[in-house]
């Protein structure tokens, strides 16, 4: 089995809004996150990750953030996207691990309709998908609630399938 390894790290800065939309879920909050797409940190990252254990670069190479075409896009069309050149190379997703900074909103209550999103937008069960939140103990430009920060690392294989992959 070919096993490939990718990270991804992404932070966006927050603005005037209602909402943040973090791991396709809609999360009231009094801030809202800036961006060119829907500000998906989280979602930004997974795709970084799964780009980069196959080496194709980045998210912003293959969307650019000054294509209109990508104006206010739901970043869950993006992840498809990336799927969709994993699954063309022959690649399945084996695990995903990601970890969000957030001095706010609370995402623990949010977690798992995050997991069960991604999870499904990248065809893998729930016992594949991890997703943690920590605040930044109110130090730097999360702790000064400025933005979200997001990281994910994820495990992709090529050819025989694992054991339940
Ligand atoms: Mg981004």
């Amino acid at each position: 089995m070919n096993l490939r390894i990718g990270q991804g790290v992404d932070v966006h800065t927050f603005t005037d809004g209602d909402h943040v939309t973090l791991g396709g879920v809609r999360i009231p909050h009094d801030r809202g996150l800036k961006a060119h797409s829907d500000g998906d940190v989280l979602i930004h990252a997974l795709c970084d990750a799964l780009l980069g254990a196959l080496a194709l670069g980045d998210i912003g190479h293959h969307f650019p953030d000054n294509d209109p075409a990508y104006k206010g896009i739901d970043s869950r069309i993006l992840l498809r996207r990336v799927m969709e050149e994993l699954r063309s190379r022959g690649f399945r997703v084996v695990n995903a691990d990601m970890t969000v900074l957030a001095e706010a909103p609370r995402l623990a209550p949010h977690i798992d309709a995050m997991r069960a999103v991604l999870a499904g937008d990248m065809g893998v069960g729930l016992d594949r998908v991890n997703i943690k939140a920590t605040t930044n103990e109110g130090m730097g430009y999360v702790g000064r609630r400025e933005g979200i920060l997001a990281y994910a690392t994820v495990l992709v294989s090529q050819g025989a399938a694992g054991e339940g992959a």
